[in-house]
């Protein structure tokens, strides 16, 4: 796991990272007391259990045991390799790395790829405010882009003309093929070589959760159609799993609790400059299930914004992307307990917020100013109430037939509600509208569920390994083991005390002997520093929660003594065992070393016999071993 970088350089770049803020960058946390708390990242919750300790820098989540520190915790978050989780960390917390290891093969093209988005990005944006992007900045002009905006975006210019870029990047020996690799340029259709993808085009780039560019938006000045033309899909850029502007939303976002989700790049920017620094574009039509996780951690609430005319549809048809059978249920608001069973959770977070006729975001904030665009968002709705509403609307409810449909589809919707209350709530409110029985329209909707469900596991039934448990570190460790562990782990004392006595075999649970091991490999570094000689994230989650657990221990001397004892006791009842099964083995082949044996076994019984009378007869004015806790005078704080 140290993949060679040394100890001590682990520990300076641990020491210097700032959990919280780490953490706090995927995460929205809230203080509890000495810890941290908020949605797990690697589990879907709605009751926060992930924990971070800042002052141990480690973070644990009760939910699905993930755990471990700031390395285990890039990794498994940016699906980094360990290696790759140093120079960031490193590079971070301004810590030089003595010699720059060369990348793993795949990271080194990944992020072979991330340096050549980061060149091209220099240069549309030096196209656009140098000398040859003044048609670009008057579109801006136009637009009531404040330049400030267009430069905290990092807005560019893709100049006309076949092969800017392309002569560029050569200048930089930058192979073509990688610039294919990248989206940037396409094959020519007849004979051989590249030319520029984006040409005349105002670019918006696209980066992801850590502000990298991933993938370009490049918008048509004129009637060209396309009107956006954007990046395909790349090593670096999976539609669907990005959102616009996120990087620079997600601090507003946590401390407004809420996002807003509008469509356009330029309705992103606008509401940006208007103040409205929570909000992200959702890149096309479709907002996917991965979107929603990716916006969850951030805020409790989700406004999606819809421009009037189609305002029906579009929600519509995003409660349909969200419910539907394509998407994973886990991100609506059920998460799977460590059992592997399915929980109910939550309510569902999508709100809508309808636009006046006529206008969209951008539009909006124009004519009408920043309070005719929060009074918007002040009044969304539940997207569930809203669709619901909207079907009534539709149907002719004067009409037993037209009643009998509204029916159908009210039981639908609700059947989709993951969270019981609010699906009575609505079921209440449709009921009402269409003089029906709220009981029956929600038996109803529980029967359609069920149905859908069973449909769900049943087809997806292979991918099911994949769920994100993290059990693996096996079946629980005995409270014994656990406190043994502990004890280890939080007092140097016992430490020195106990370690020699202790065998790894001692230890039934295979991730607390592996702790065991890491720990006599190190045993005076702070436990913490343990996370980087464990192997798996079992037992990394395990190492954390141990660390969490905030332990007092009374009468510390006389439970190491106690612990002693114990395993003396072990010890020498194994070697009884052995020299037994010697002695059989020496009468049955006649072996002359017999009397020794023999010799040995009874000095051997005569000890264990004193130690286990010394054990069981309690010292002068102590309490009796076995009950520390509550006796009298003890040391408890
Ligand atoms: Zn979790």
């Amino acid at each position: 796991m140290a993949a060679g970088f040394s100890p001590p350089l682990l520990e300076e770049i641990r020491s210097r990272v700032d959990m919280v803020e780490l953490v706090g960058q995927f995460v929205n946390l809230k203080r509890a007391g000495e810890n941290w708390k908020g949605l797990c990242p690697f589990h879907i919750e709605k009751t926060p259990s992930f924990t971070v300790h800042p002052k141990k820098g480690i973070f644990h989540c009760f939910g699905c045991g993930a755990g471990g520190d700031a390395f285990s915790f890039l990794m498994r978050q940016d699906r980094l390799a360990f290696p790759e989780a140093v120079r960031l960390l490193a590079q971070r917390a301004g810590v030089e790395l003595p010699s720059e290891r060369r990348p793993e093969a795949a990271d080194g093209k990944l992020e072979a790829l991330r340096q050549l988005m980061a060149r091209a990005t220099e240069f549309y944006t030096e196209a656009l405010w140098g000398a040859g992007g003044d048609k670009a900045r008057r579109y801006l002009e136009g637009r009531g882009v404040d330049p400030e905006v267009a430069r905290r975006f990092g807005l560019g210019w893709a100049p006309e003309g076949w092969d800017h870029l392309l002569t560029f990047m050569r200048g930089h020996s930058v192979a073509e093929e990688a610039l294919a690799q990248a989206g940037l340029v396409l094959p020519r259709q007849t004979g051989s070589g590249f030319y520029d993808r984006f040409r005349g085009r105002l670019l918006f780039p696209i980066r992801d959760g850590q502000g990298r560019v991933v993938a370009f938006g490049g918008r048509a000045l004129g009637p060209e159609e396309p009107k956006y033309l954007n990046s395909p899909e790349t090593p670096l850029y999976v539609k669907g799993q990005t959102l616009y502007a996120l990087d620079l939303a997600k601090g507003a976002m946590r401390e407004r609790n809420r996002a807003v989700v509008v469509e356009g790049y330029l309705d992103c920017l606008m509401a940006h400059q208007h103040g409205f620094t929570e909000t992200v574009a959702a890149l096309g039509t479709a907002f996917t299930p991965a979107q929603l996780a990716l916006l969850q951690r951030h805020a409790d609430e989700i406004v999606a914004v819809f421009d009037a005319d189609a305002a029906g549809q579009k929600a519509a048809a995003r409660l349909e992307e969200l419910t539907g059978e394509a998407a994973d249920i886990r991100s609506l608001g059920w998460s799977v307990a460590r059992t592997g069973g399915f929980v109910r959770a939550g309510h569902y977070p999508v709100k809508v917020a309808v636009l006046p006729e006529g206008h969209d975001p951008d539009s909006l904030l124009r004519a009408l100013g920043a309070e005719a665009f929060r009074s918007r968002l002040d009044a969304a709705r539940s997207i569930l109430s809203f669709v619901m509403a909207q079907a009534l609307a539709e149907e002719d409810l004067a009409s037993s037939r037209g009643r009998a449909t509204a029916h159908a589809r009210v039981a639908l919707i609700l059947s989709k509600v993951p969270g019981a209350e609010e699906a009575t709530a609505l079921a209440r409110q449709a009921a009402r509208e269409l003089g029906a029985d709220a009981t029956q329209l929600w038996i109803e909707a529980q029967q359609l569920g069920r149905a859908r469900l069973a449909q769900g596991r049943g087809e997806r039934a292979p991918g099911r390994a994949a769920l994100p448990t993290v059990s693996a570190a096996g079946p629980p460790p005995s409270l014994a083991e656990r406190d043994l562990l502990a004890l280890l782990l939080g007092v140097a004392e016992a430490r020195s005390a106990l370690l020699p006595g202790i065998e790894e075999e001692d230890i039934a649970h295979p991730g607390l002997r592996r702790l065991l091991e890491a720990l006599r490999g190190a045993p005076d570094s702070p436990a913490e520093a343990l996370m980087a000689m464990l192997e798996s994230d079992g037992e990394r989650g395990l190492l954390a929660s141990l660390l969490l657990e905030e332990r007092q221990w009374p009468d510390l001397q006389q439970q190491i003594s106690q612990l002693q004892r114990r395993y003396e006791i072990r010890r020498r009842k194994k070697r009884i065992r052995l020299v037994t099964q010697a002695i059989v083995e020496a009468q049955a082949t006649g072996d002359p070393s017999l009397p020794q044996l023999e010799t040995e076994l009874g000095r051997l019984q005569r000890e264990a016999q004193e130690v286990r009378e010394l054990s069981l007869a309690p010292a002068a004015g102590q309490p009796a071993p076995g009950r520390p806790a509550s006796a009298p005078g003890s040391m408890t704080p």
